[in-house]
């Protein structure tokens, strides 16, 4: 029997879809939609729940983020609802992908959305990022990370560098004051031993936001002072 449901979601998804994505993983994308939508039932995960606005402003918004070929270990700082992480996951099975978050309550919810889908390259952590940032076991661990959504661009370069290792990248997601932010990160951001800062435009699809992603490239070590704790991080964000 046809599936109209996924039928419609496919013809939406290929369609709006800048980059060839295979059959099979269209279809795991949907499947992880249903469950996301079955879940936002009883956990708050998403406000986003059409269809189409789910595949331009989730889906897509996620999948088409520049990973480079030879990244394997991935960190999704502040992940949620499991955006952008998840549709990563699903469209670069060679990759691993770390889920982080603050709110167990969301993470616990969206491991079970991919066991029930079969995700197999997901881990998660609860816990906060400045946190973990601290500990030997993730400290210049990752080969990419990335976050959505999550904090002003100067708040955010000290959360996510401390994880990545040096020649690793930080992808930031971020709407129409991307530049702005950039330069208040300032200086922070060499302190930090990002470099190399390059904005590439994202999506700009008929209803969706307009998003770019900030990349930088980890080029030196972040020193052991960093992350600061979050406070001290807010009060005084580096520049
Ligand atoms: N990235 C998802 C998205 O784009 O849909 C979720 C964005 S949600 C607005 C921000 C998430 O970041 C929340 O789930 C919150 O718990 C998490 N968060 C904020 N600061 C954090 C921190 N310092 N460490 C870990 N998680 C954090």
């Amino acid at each position: 029997m046809i599936d109209q449901g996924y039928q419609n979601f496919k013809d939406v998804f290929i369609s709006e879809s800048p980059v060839d994505i295979s059959e099979d993983k269209i279809r795991q994308l949907y499947a992880f939609m249903i469950e996301m939508k079955k879940t936002n039932a009883h956990v708050n995960l998403t406000r986003i729940v059409d269809d189409r606005d789910f595949i331009e402003k989730h889906l897509l918004d996620a999948v088409t983020c520049p990973l480079k070929a030879e990244a394997h270990e991935i960190l999704d700082v502040g992940s949620g609802g499991g955006i952008p992480g998840v549709p990563l996951a699903i469209c670069h099975p060679d990759k691993h992908f770390t889920l982080l978050d603050s709110t167990g309550k969301k993470m616990k919810a969206v491991e079970e959305i991919v066991n029930a889908i079969g995700l197999k390259n997901v881990s998660f952590l609860i816990g906060r990022a400045e946190d973990y940032g601290k500990k030997d076991q993730y400290r210049e661990q990752f080969d990419g990370v990335c976050a959505r959504a999550v904090a002003a661009f100067n708040v955010l370069d000290e959360l996510c560098a401390p994880f990545l290792k040096v020649g690793g990248t930080f992808y930031a997601w971020k709407g129409q004051q991307a530049k702005a932010e950039i330069e208040e990160a300032g200086n922070g951001l060499s302190r930090l031993g990002l470099g190399s800062i390059r904005i590439t435009q994202n999506l700009i699809l008929k209803k969706a936001a307009f998003h770019v992603i900030i990349q930088c490239d980890k080029i030196g070590s972040t020193p052991k002072k960093y992350p600061r704790n979050y406070g001290r991080i807010i009060k005084k964000p580096l520049a």
